[in-house]
């Protein structure tokens, strides 16, 4: 019978990966990095438990890192398959794996330079050089197209929201002359979430291998749309800058369309977008390309490249031209959670001056600067220098691309005879919580497996 091991993102939230196996042909689903405390980073060091080069193809759900981030290593170690992914995700992995490669290579040097490391010398998990070997090997699948591979395995993608291009994987096992079906969700997103698409719901599987990121919270109910319409108003009010921090891919995107679609409504006059990084600039570039995948509310996304009030900013010059900008006016910049990048900059420069506003649009970690400035520190740290915070800092909430437990139950609710659900990517209580209300309400029957644990699929 098939079987499944799952070598990553059990009860943790990072690392994605699983095998299935059916004869002596396997494929893979999703090849993540482990982030977060170094015990869980280390086992991105760890040696595969399998033979890289006995899978036939590598399958990814979507491009954030720890779905992604150990595609390099795994092909440096002798995976010499098809990597098949959704035509957008392909063009964004392009410029994520890149752009992890550049800041592993300038951590390594860091800490050797600083002497902080215990390995002698410190190495960057992949290089840009392992990136441009492993690009070659990715294939677009476009949705809902049914692809085989070898003769034991079909599969096909299905749309999961959460990111432009992310997809669920409906893959079919052929053992013995029997089929099992399984559904791996991937990254599942919010419904009415702001510019990705609701989710198309689970097939009804043999087996289904769902995320619990947010097993055991509900999301905010108020429309970020309101939220976002007050902060901006009170700035402008003041005739200050409103600085946002955010993820290069995704949330400034969906940054840019919710104010384009405030401005849309009459909600405010136009007003200046400086979006100053060139990363994000990159993916707002593949995201225009992609009309069709987004949610269709009237704006689309062509006013992320066409909009005369919409600056993009790739060169540290223009970068450094932003600090003469007077308000009112909105710069997006990276990194989210304000742990690099040029936002740092911007922060030295605005947050001493009362007028401004910092919006938090997402969550910030313990021991980061954003994290800092929600527990209202009035004095931090910037590239060694002391910042006064004088500036408004606000929070934008309901804006996570993580479908919440009540989403997870209603994403899950076409799955009727599925001989178990698997609870994944969710930390131990998230995936416990979850597991108990897909018991209970969908009465399925569940599991929360460990990392390395063998499920056989009968
Ligand atoms: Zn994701």
């Amino acid at each position: 019978m098939p079987r499944l091991t799952f070598l990553g993102a059990a009860k943790t939230v990072t690392g994605s990966q699983y095998l299935v196996e059916a004869g002596d042909e396997a494929v893979m689903i999703d090849c993540g990095l482990f982030q977060g405390e170094q015990a869980l980073r280390r086992r991105n060091w760890a040696e595969p438990l399998f033979d890289p080069t006995r899978v036939a193809a590598l399958v990814l759900t979507h491009t954030h890192l720890d779905h992604i981030g150990r595609v390099p290593r795994l092909v440096k170690q002798g995976f010499r398959g098809p990597i098949y992914c959704t035509p957008p995700t392909l063009e964004l992995a392009e410029v994520l794996l890149r752009d992890a490669a550049h800041l592993q290579t300038e951590d390594a040097e860091y800490f050797n330079r600083k002497r902080l490391t215990k390995h002698e010398p410190a190495l960057p998990l992949f290089d840009e050089a392992d990136v441009e070997a492993c690009l070659p090997q990715f294939e677009a699948v476009p949705l809902g197209q049914a692809r085989t591979v070898g003769s034991a395995f079909e599969f096909g993608f299905r749309g999961a929201g959460h990111l432009l291009g992310a997809a669920s994987v409906d893959l079919r096992a052929r053992e013995h002359g029997r089929e099992t079906r399984v559904l791996f969700s991937g990254d599942v997103g919010r419904y009415d979430a702001v510019l990705t698409k609701d989710p198309e719901p689970a097939v009804d599987a043999d087996y289904v291998v769902a995320e619990s990121t947010y097993g055991n919270r509900l999301h905010a109910e108020v429309p970020p749309e309101e939220q976002l319409t007050r902060v901006l108003q009170q700035t402008f009010d003041r005739g200050g800058v409103l600085l946002v921090p955010a993820f290069a891919v995704g949330r400034a995107q969906q940054m840019i369309h919710l104010m384009e679609r405030i401005v849309a409504a009459g909600r405010l006059p136009p007003f200046h977008i400086h979006l100053d990084s060139p990363m994000a600039v990159d993916a707002t570039r593949i995201y225009a390309r992609y009309p069709g995948a987004h949610r269709q509310d009237g704006i689309g996304v062509r006013g992320l490249l066409h909009d005369r009030f919409v600056h993009l900013h790739r060169s540290r010059e223009e970068s450094q031209r932003l600090n003469d900008l007077q308000g009112p006016a909105v710069i997006l910049s990276s990194s989210g959670m304000l742990s690099g990048g040029r936002i740092l900059h911007h922060c030295r420069v605005r947050l001493p001056d009362h007028r401004n506003t910092l919006l938090i649009t997402g969550y910030q970690a313990s021991g980061t600067l954003g994290r800092a400035l929600l527990d209202k520190r009035t004095v931090v740290r910037i590239h060694k220098g002391e910042v006064v915070v004088r500036a408004h800092i606000e929070q934008l909430k309901g804006m996570s691309g993580h479908a919440d437990w009540r989403e997870m139950l209603r994403w899950l609710s076409a799955v009727k005879r599925a001989r178990r659900v698997f609870l994944t990517h969710g930390e131990e209580e998230a995936a416990d919580a979850l597991a108990m209300q897909v018991g209970k309400q969908l009465g399925l029957s569940t599991h929360v497996p460990a990392w390395d644990e063998v499920a056989e699929l009968p």
